[in-house]
């Protein structure tokens, strides 16, 4: 199994760091997890074509991580070849059919254009949606994926996955605090990817917005308190708030190391991690 930052940024934008999107892939099945800003060109430099997607999955609907799901699902539709009968399933917490909906409304218009132009493309682009909640157990190619609830209070309802192709197991969790559900997702996973924040950097600025994010989001020591619980192998740290400066990473991960013994990995987009 093979896990890569796509983007390992946030909302504040960073010309070093997309958004957030992660890849896991093992065999010939390759699941996208959020699609935040610049998804496609980190897609691209880590050599996957959008239609060799086998799923998208949603771990919440705020913006930074579905900002540029309108790119992958057009890139994949007509970068598709011709006869081509792909269809791109996307997984979210319940409100994700309507925002694509929304989204396909929006690209209303470009769909009918290129119907209209292309000869040899002659449907919509083929996306099927699939509402899921913590429990939930989908399969996807090769991989089997569990959904466990979060924490990211007010913002619900938020999801994790765990994803396991039957010889490794990685959860991909997204924005939150620590909490029991993504504990119990948690035991006898190999990874653990989590969505960090530096509160003691966050804490200096001194924009009440910002201020905000400090009660949603894990700081370091907590993802690393989570690691430690549930006694992962490997850490994962992305989503950096505030983005660390170039190849600064490793003062991320001395933090972490004060309280989770195992692998930790932090680094810049399109970092990978093989788990055999
Ligand atoms: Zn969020
Ligand atoms: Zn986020």
């Amino acid at each position: 199994m093979k896990i890569t930052l796509l983007g390992t940024g946030s909302p504040i934008p960073d010309p070093n760091r997309a958004g957030p999107s992660s890849l896991v892939a093992s065999g010939s099945t390759t699941l996208l997890v959020d699609a935040g800003r610049g998804v496609i060109l980190r897609l691209i430099a880590a050599g996957v074509m959008p239609p060799f997607l086998s799923g998208i999955l949603i771990t919440h609907l705020h913006s930074d991580h579905i900002c540029d799901l309108n790119d992958v699902v057009t890139t994949f539709w007509v970068m598709s070849g011709p006869g081509s009968t792909a269809r791109l399933p996307i997984y979210g917490p319940p409100g994700t059919k309507r925002m694509v909906a929304s989204m396909l409304e929006m690209l209303g218009e470009d769909i009918t254009y290129r119907l209209n132009h292309h000869d040899d493309l002659n449907d919509q682009p083929p996306v099927d949606v699939y509402e899921i909640a913590p429990g939930d157990i989908a399969t996807i190619g090769e991989l089997t994926i569990r959904v466990g609830a979060t924490d990211h209070r007010p913002v619900h309802p938020s999801v994790a996955f765990r994803i396991s192709d039957g010889q490794r197991d990685v959860v991909m969790a997204g924005d939150g605090v620590p909490c029991d559900t993504l504990d119990e997702l948690l035991v006898g996973a190999d990874a653990y990817v989590q969505t960090v924040i530096r509160d003691d950097l966050v804490k200096l600025i001194p924009v009440p917005r910002l201020q905000d994010i400090l009660d949603y989001h894990s700081s370091v020591e907590q993802a690393a308190q989570t690691a430690a619980r549930a006694n992962v192998a490997t850490l994962v740290l992305t989503h950096y708030v505030p983005s660390p400066a170039p190849g600064t990473e490793a003062e991320w991960v001395a933090s972490a190391r004060e309280h989770f013994a195992g692998t930790i990995v932090a680094g810049p987009d399109l970092t990978t991690l093989e788990l055999n």
